[in-house]
């Protein structure tokens, strides 16, 4: 399975022209990977009634696993279907309270951290909408970390439904909060039937994991290149 995913990093790679991560080089990120929602904030919910959160996971450990083969160190908000929420949060209200504070406080927490948040968009009066886009926050070169992973999310996934970066705003609390770089993935529409039982798909799930570490790694590998230059 493994080897599949390898080989698609790296086909990817070849074909986005992005730079070659360089093993044993000292990268300068630590991905903070976020499966958005969990427990019982599913997120956005299919017709078919399939939630966010579950699909959100199998990409974020797929992403874990590829970064990890990369040589990075990476931290995950969370791993398995649970929030993150504190035992004396009782009420809904509560529960998403502690579990946003709590991924904040592992995000700002995170020396070189560099949050990489997966989530799943969902337009039901545009059923058509379809393909993968990236958020960025105000934070450092969070737009230059979006470029490269939208670059290549473009060229693997999208096709000639090409998508721009934009900023998140102020309205996603964790993002907003984040004292580190942070990207926000939104995979694909979980409102779009076709793209919703692609999303549900094990190997198109490893082709979203590849190009978004095939961006990160690219962005990092040009950061070290640059500060390799300055240092001499
Ligand atoms: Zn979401």
């Amino acid at each position: 399975m493994w080897k599949k995913a390898i080989c698609i990093l790296l086909v990817l790679l070849m074909n986005t022209g992005v730079v070659m991560p360089v093993f044993g080089l000292d990268l300068p990120a630590v991905p903070v990977i976020d499966a958005g929602h969990g427990g019982e904030d599913g997120g956005a919910v299919s017709s078919d009634g399939t939630a966010e959160s579950g699909i959100n996971l199998a990409i974020a450990r797929k992403l874990e696993r590829i970064l990890f083969f990369l040589g990075y160190e990476t931290v995950m908000t969370r791993r398995d279907e649970n929030a993150v929420y504190d035992a004396s949060a009782v009420t809904l209200r509560e529960k998403k309270v502690s579990d946003l504070k709590n991924r904040v406080a592992l995000v700002n927490g995170t020396a070189r951290g560099l949050l990489i948040s997966i989530h799943q968009n969902s337009l039901p009066s545009h059923p058509r909408v379809h393909g993968a886009q990236v958020f960025y926050n105000g934070v450092d070169d969070a737009s230059g970390v979006a470029l490269t992973v939208q670059d290549a999310l473009n060229c693997a996934i999208n096709g000639s439904n090409e998508k721009s970066v934009a900023p998140t705003g102020s309205g996603i609390y964790l993002m907003k909060e984040s004292q580190r770089p942070g990207i926000l993935v939104e995979c694909g529409f979980m409102s779009n039937e076709e793209e919703c039982r692609k999303l549900k798909d094990e190997a198109y799930q490893l082709r979203l994991a590849a190009a978004i570490a095939a961006g990160v790694s690219s962005y990092t590998a040009q950061q070290s290149a640059r500060s390799a230059v300055n240092e001499e």
